[in-house]
């Protein structure tokens, strides 16, 4: 087919978005899941940080001192010197936590690769999930149970009013208890509304075990890139470097989840 007129504008247009827009999932080669790249545009929409994902630091913003809470920060000390992720408090002058950025890396790295190795913090990671999904239906229960109180209540008032129409009082009266009436049917119905959506929550059950194994390994082989691998497979990863002995708790929660 020969080239139109029309063609050739869209060209254009064409190529700028690739330019733009759509570089940074070029870096998810042979990506199919669409969730992935939805997930990372909103992340990269909420921080308003476009370098986010290119960061050399694969880790960063992914470990916690474990005396202190605080996360660690990369740090480089110029060019024939180590960087390294280290802990901005210090106790008698001295950092928490310094370590160097290559060795973290490449432990946390292998563990990902690793899958039997892997397999013990994948437990963890599901066994997190599962507690925190049911965390979600107590706090459900919580507001299921306080709307149900409230919503009997204001039925209460609603019968109550109901009782006093029944007596056939003045018509002022009858018009000021209907107004009250209708007000208190407007605050159940909307109430009701908010009960159903808290049951409906109750009846999501949470993903098995062996969805959430393959939901890990998905992102693990599709994911080239180590920055986004990293931030999509790793909720945090608790560091502790006492007496030089590098401990890492690597907490795994896909973030497609
Ligand atoms: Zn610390």
């Amino acid at each position: 087919m020969g080239k139109t007129g029309g063609r050739r504008k869209n060209n254009v247009k064409k190529e700028v978005y690739l330019k733009s827009d759509h570089k940074g999932n070029l870096d998810i080669v042979g990506l199919e899941n669409k969730n992935i790249i939805y997930l990372l545009k909103k992340f990269k929409a909420n921080i308003k940080d476009p370098q986010y994902f290119s960061s050399p630091y694969i880790l960063k913003d992914l470990l916690i001192c474990s005396k202190c809470g605080n996360k660690l920060i990369p740090k480089n000390y110029g060019k024939h010197k180590a960087s390294v992720y280290r802990c901005p408090t210090k106790e008698n002058g001295k950092s928490h936590n310094i370590i160097k950025t290559e060795l973290i890396e490449d432990l946390v790295l292998d563990k990902l690769y690793d899958i039997n190795y892997c397999k013990n913090d994948i437990s963890m990671g599901y066994n997190k999930y599962l507690s925190s999904f049911k965390e979600k239906n107590e706090t459900h229960n919580k507001v299921i149970y306080a709307l149900k109180n409230k919503i009997s209540d204001i039925e209460n008032n609603v019968k109550n009013i109901d009782e006093m129409l029944a007596e056939n009082p003045k018509q002022h009266i009858i018009n000021g208890l209907l107004k009250y009436k209708h007000y208190f049917q407007d605050k159940i119905s909307l109430l009701t509304k908010q009960l159903e959506e808290n049951k409906s929550q109750l009846n999501i059950k949470p993903i098995s075990f062996k969805k959430f194994n393959n939901q890990i390994n998905i992102i693990i082989k599709q994911i080239p890139d180590k920055r986004v691998l990293c931030f999509l497979v790793i909720d945090k990863i608790l560091v502790s470097n006492d007496n030089n002995q590098l401990k890492l708790n690597i907490i795994i929660s896909p973030k497609t989840l």
